[in-house]
């Protein structure tokens, strides 16, 4: 991370002085080409530019950068050095058990317990854990955060711990924030500082850059901080220190005129600007956004949109950095040096939004801001936008049909439902279909509601109706939107009107609030808006992700005993980014996206059914209808709140205990020491075996042989698969690992949940109900044959995967996994490598990669091998009977050969090594990342 080390092959290197400060830059105009390129790739030439080392970033990566040719597909393999890592609590505890169990390994080899450190700045919010389980009482944010720490005091535990463990690394307390929000408002430098090491002069000022371990890391993109969302392991290599290696990417630029029309809000737009980007294609790509139109949009506005850059399939969505950035930064209280270093840094660099500059692009499109209109999005797609106009017939048609339920996803729909509920980044090449926008149905016929109501009694003593297309979650959630005051705002000024005319939310709805910082409840008490949203049940339920992650947690009971007797399609309406079915609530089939404003105004009309714009909302206390038009806020009204109400001091203020925490998580019982004491009967966290019986030096490379097939797979296998992120079942290896312990099935939690103990993950992994492993063809799940056991009827009996991997490794003997195209794309899942590895296996031979799971098998010391072009398993005649051997694999002591040799019963081929950079290669000689940088921290 040292800057000051670079070659400078270039002499790029330069001093910028701001105030009396002076830095230390790399000035991206001594490099031929880098004028007409894009913001974003001008911020990766910076990266390499400073980070040279001539062997793992190289002059020519530089020049390969700088020479990029719009025009073509992907471009060569560069290494990437980001300058920080941001985590949430669901993928950054199995990153912090490692860093803690690297402590435990090298005091066990004798060194200092104290060089482990994250080598990267490393923060991390604890958001996804807090369940709305309580709603619409003043006291409900209290209990729910109660509930909250009852049950995840283990893994609370483990992170209160490394809070004052480590250093570089910053831990934001429960019921504080959401990560993304917290990134925007607070954590973000935009431009970065850093001592330049030993011998520097100056501190080195560059890019903020990051990776995170959530998918819509991209929102910080606002800011003109480049950032894209990461699996656990790149992010622990990143953590580590490791550059990650990336293809130079191709560039869309999307050019923005004209200006939102009154009444449409950042919602409406970022559901736009979703359906065009996947009308387009963009998995994989940077998208920029350039013209005279981005001076139009709002800062709170650029992030919402980069918030959902998973969704629509591209890696990042970046704004340049103009005076609307250093507007944001001086309202979120940021120092006034910051903000002039920001200023001159850009100006310097050629970073500085120019309107009338047009960088090149690999391709570009155009949006006018004023054709965008009110809408929602869903019912299970984020791409399916259906015009608020639209919302009543689209909806009855799609009641009417059989869409709701078995429309069929593409794999990148597919790839962001896996990724519930941890919300891993998706990872899967351009080559994949993305699934293009559906149509909302307007063929101008009057479609019939399909109508079924229940009676319902409510605790109460309510009698009321429920029906298809009722609304029983609206929930103002996701940092996608509660960033944006604007919107926050509009809905509190909504409910005050409500309110004021004598509305009341329909009493079958679940109303929530959940803030992604202190700041909106803040900003909310100074201008009196609190006691509106209490009054129609919206009040703060905490501050985390809750619905938008699915914890929404139960439905009214009632109303949850009439849906699921009667079998009814209810609704959900949220302010988040993704819907597909089950991961908002079990028992909502339809889930929309909807500006917070509209959340409010659909729990007061209580139905879809309603059409928003020609239909009242209910009636007022004066006997009259009241239309959604009498109550929505006028642009000058939400002004006027936020101007006279946010203010800096707020965000000065809320921000300055903001690793404090509170009462609960200062008096959690934490280990005192620099190990970590592990609790042997936590179900939670425990202490991964990969460093059991490492030594100082890497172990001789040697060939595996005697090796049996653990699972002879197809293709598209993807990461969730091989180490699913879902529900634990009780009759799988992992429900009876859990049930052995003596925790109930009621508390098993999900995979997602368990990544901080090895013992269920193992478990788990190729434990995927719709797994086909064709050595067990009548099964589906994770089952196998095991050769170790004695044959039944002439044949290996049929066991779990698991369990098999027992007996191979009472056996000793290593394990292969054969299969087909792109294996592992879906999500970037850490323990799809991890658990792999701990199965036993040694290789994967594969057809193909998806290019991060290939990378993240070698980072756990796993061989990733291909069959010869054109050939795969079934062609090379292998039944997955054989007993393999591979041979070769010691050349990769001092030399990446291209090929290993493999004998497997009669057959026998060269199969193609898939270790691609020395930085892979020395990985694998130690055994994986965690062992390299261990013995370098060593040694
Ligand atoms: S609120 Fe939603 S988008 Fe934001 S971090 Fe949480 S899950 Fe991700």
């Amino acid at each position: 991370m040292a800057s000051n080390t670079s070659s400078d092959s270039f002499s790029a290197r330069d001093r910028l002085a701001v105030d009396d400060t002076s830095y230390q830059i790399y000035r991206l105009d001594r490099i031929d080409g880098s004028a007409r390129l894009p913001y974003s790739l001008k911020v990766l030439l910076e990266n390499l530019v400073r980070n040279e080392d001539g062997r793992l970033v190289t002059a020519e990566q530089v020049s390969a950068l700088a020479a990029w040719d719009p025009a073509a597909g992907y471009g060569r393999e560069i290494a990437y050095t980001p300058a920080r890592v941001l985590m949430q609590d669901f993928t950054g505890v199995p990153c912090v058990v490692d860093l803690v169990a690297m402590r435990d390994a090298i005091a066990e080899l004798g060194g200092d317990t104290l060089r482990i450190n994250p080598l990267c700045p490393t923060e991390l919010v604890i958001d996804h854990s807090v369940i709305a389980d309580v709603f619409g009482r003043a006291d409900a944010f209290k209990v729910n955060a109660e509930l909250e720490f009852e049950r995840n005091a283990e893994r609370y535990q483990l992170l209160r711990w490394g809070q004052q463990a480590f250093d570089d690394f910053s831990v934001v307390p429960p019921d504080t924030g959401i990560c993304h929000q917290v990134n925007l408002e607070y954590l973000s430098r935009v431009v970065f500082t850093r001592e330049g090491g030993e011998g520097a002069e100056f501190p080195v000022a560059y890019p903020d850059t990051l990776v995170g371990t959530d998918s819509h890391t991209p929102m910080v993109n606002g800011l003109g901080v480049l950032g894209w969302g990461v699996g656990g392991i790149e992010a622990e290599a990143a953590m580590l220190g490791q550059p990650m290696s990336m293809l130079i990417p191709q560039v869309l630029g999307l050019k923005l005129t004209g200006e939102l029309q009154p009444g449409t809000t950042a919602t409406d737009l970022v559901l736009t600007v979703a359906e065009l980007l996947r009308q387009t294609g963009v998995v994989g790509k940077f998208v920029e956004f350039y013209g005279p139109g981005v001076a139009n949009v709002p800062l709170a506005n650029r992030a919402t949109i980069g918030n959902m850059s998973p969704e629509y399939g591209a890696t990042c969505a970046i704004f340049p950095i103009d005076a609307i950035t250093l507007d944001y930064l001086r309202l979120t209280g940021r120092s006034e040096h910051r903000i002039k270093l920001v200023e001159a840094y850009a100006k310097e660099q050629g970073l500085w939004h120019d309107p009338g500059h047009e960088p090149e692009f690999s391709r570009t499109l155009e949006l006018d801001l004023g054709s965008v209109e009110p809408s929602i999005a869903g019912p299970k797609r984020p791409q399916d936008r259906i015009p608020l106009r639209a919302a009543p017939h689209a909806v009855s048609a799609l009641l009417k049909g059989a869409e709701t339920t078995a429309q069929a996803l593409s794999p990148l729909d597919e790839a962001s439902a896996g990724s519930f509920p941890a919300s891993d980044p998706i990872a899967f090449g351009q080559s994949r279909a993305e699934g293009k926008p559906r149509i909302p149905c307007g063929c101008g016929k009057i479609h019939d509601w399909p109508s079924t109501p229940v009676s319902v009694e409510l605790a109460d003593g309510t009698a009321t109706e429920l029906d298809n297309g009722h609304v029983v979650i609206a929930a103002i959630t996701s940092c996608t939107n509660t960033s944006n005051p604007s919107v926050m705002v509009g809905a509190a000024l909504l409910a005050k009107k409500a309110v004021e005319k004598g509305l009341s939310r329909k009493p079958w709805v679940k109303t929530s609030l959940a803030p992604g910082s202190r700041v909106v409840t803040d900003y909310y008490e100074k201008s009196g808006l609190t006691p509106y949203l209490d009054k129609l049940g919206f009040n703060l339920v905490g501050y985390g992700c809750t619905t938008c992650i699915g914890n929404s947690g139960p439905l009214i009971p009632e109303v949850s005993t009439a849906v699921t007797d009667n079998d009814l399609t209810v609704c959900a309406v949220l302010s988040g980014n993704r819907n597909f079915e089950g991961r908002i609530h079990p028992e909502t089939k339809m889930n929309f996206l909807a500006s917070p404003p509209l959340v409010v105004a659909y729990a007061l009309a209580g139905s879809l059914h309603v059409d928003l714009l020609n239909e009242p909302l209910g009636t007022g206390s004066d006997g009259q209808p009241v239309y959604l038009r009498d109550i929505w806020p006028t642009d000058a009204e939400i002004d006027d709140v936020v101007n006279k109400h946010l203010k800096a001091e707020m965000f000065a203020k809320s921000y300055s205990d903001v690793y404090a925490g509170d009462e609960r998580w200062l008096s959690l019982p934490v280990p005192e020491g620099d190990t970590f004491q592990w609790d042997s009967e936590s179900t939670y966290v425990r202490q991964p075996p990969y460093f059991d019986g490492m030594t100082r030096e890497p172990e001789p490379l040697t060939d595996i042989t005697g090796a049996r097939v653990l699972a002879k797979l197809g293709d598209s296998v993807t990461t969730d698969h091989i180490s699913p992120a879902g529900s634990i079942r009780p009759d799988s290896p992992a429900g009876k690992y859990l049930s052995a312990k003596g925790v109930a099935r009621k508390d098993f939690n999900s995979y997602g949940s368990r990544r901080g103990n090895h013992e269920v993950m193992i478990r788990g992994t190729f434990a995927n109900i719709r797994l086909r492993n064709q050595l067990a063809p009548d099964t589906e799940g994770g089952w196998t044959v095991d050769f170790t056991a004695a044959p039944q009827d002439g044949k290996a009996p049929i066991t779990s995967i698991y369990d098999a991997s027992v007996n191979y490794a009472k056996t000793h003997t290593p394990l292969v996994i054969l299969t087909g195209k792109e294996y592992g794309s879906g999500s970037s899942r850490d323990w799809a490598a991890k658990g792999t590895l701990l199965l036993g296996v040694r290789a994967v031979i594969a057809v193909s990669y998806e290019r991060i799971h290939r990378s993240n098998l070698i980072g756990m010391g796993v061989l990733p091998l291909q069959f010869p072009d054109g050939q795969n398993a079934d062609s090379l005649g292998l039944t997955g009977q054989e007993t393999f051997d591979i041979v070769g694999v010691d050349a990769l002591a001092d030399s990446i050969p291209d090929t290993v040799h493999v004998r497997a019963g009669g057959v026998e081929f060269d199969a193609v090594l898939r270790i691609d950079t020395p930085a892979e290669a020395d990985y694998y000689r130690h055994g994986g990342i965690m062992q390299y940088v261990l013995r370098k921290l060593l040694n």
